[in-house]
């Protein structure tokens, strides 16, 4: 069976950094990560048997019990940074500046005097850290959660990996159920995020079936395989290559292969490696 390979796949420079941030600690003993540095369970096993204590995304409203704290590359909102500071946290923050800049973007649209439309995953970690900041907004997780707003003003901005297909979906839903409103729409998806969904695009014509690798909680690598649905290309999500089953390509010729952003190079080589072996 022959493998073709996404021409953008795997880790992220947000996910890269905020790794080599956890690298370069000198004591992982007294240091929390508020979360899951990266949605990827083979990373998170590995950063506990360093000594990393982890804080669990939905224990997150508990103080984390080591004087350093860090901050996943998903963000927080400035409200936790200052209960963690209160707290007397020190904090290792490895936000992504792609996600800063949804934070920023958000509160610009805000401080014009818009109601905030977040397009994202309600629950996610990096759409709860944008939205405990505003006053006044609400997350937006697809066309039929779309309604019309008492507010004339509004502004609208997307969790980092939304996929463009399905925030121009929702964007447009929004201005045909508020025909009289002044909406500004602030384009946030991660440009990663969008190289990796473009090539899945570009590859899927040319493939019998696609893989999809990376963590099930992951919401990229999710959104990537539900790409491949909607290009009709049956997408099998996968963490590891333990969890390739040969049935699954029976009568496959060629296989394409993909991986989210917080997916290790050495798990998308090893899945590769037993692709090709079919
Ligand atoms: S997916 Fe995008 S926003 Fe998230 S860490 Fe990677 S580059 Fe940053």
């Amino acid at each position: 069976m022959q493998v073709l390979i996404a021409e953008a796949l795997g880790f992220c420079f947000g996910v890269r950094d905020a790794l080599e941030a956890a690298e370069r600690t000198p004591d992982p003993g007294r240091v929390t990560i508020h979360g899951e540095l990266v949605h990827n369970p083979v990373v998170t096993h590995r950063l506990q048997s360093k000594g990393f204590q982890q804080n669990p995304e939905a224990k997150r409203d508990e103080l984390p019990p080591t004087p350093l704290v860090m901050i996943t590359a998903h963000g927080i909102s400035d409200r936790e940074r200052h209960r963690l500071e209160k707290a007397g946290h020190q904090l290792i923050d490895t936000t992504c500046p792609l996600v800063q800049r949804v934070h920023r973007a958000a509160q610009q649209l805000a401080d014009e005097g818009r109601y905030v439309v977040i397009i994202g995953r309600p629950g996610h970690v990096e759409v709860r850290g944008i939205h405990e900041d505003l006053a006044d907004a609400e997350i937006v997780e697809s066309v039929a959660a779309v309604r019309n707003y008492a507010q004339r003003r509004l502004g609208i901005v997307c969790q980092s990996t939304t996929p463009p297909r399905v925030a121009e979906a929702i964007v447009t839903a929004i201005r045909e159920a508020n025909p009289d409103a002044d909406i500004r729409f602030v384009d946030t998806i991660c440009q990663p995020t969008r190289d990796r969904q473009e090539a899945v695009v570009k590859l899927a014509p040319q493939v019998d079936a696609m893989v999809v690798v990376g963590g099930k909680n992951s919401n990229n690598t999710r959104e990537l395989a539900s790409l491949c649905q909607a290009q009709h290309v049956p997408a099998f999500h996968v963490e590891s290559a333990a969890d390739l089953n040969a049935e699954w390509f029976r009568g496959c010729r060629v296989v394409g292969l993909t991986a989210g952003t917080s997916t290790l190079d050495e798990t998308i080589d090893e899945v590769r490696r037993q692709l090709e072996a079919l």
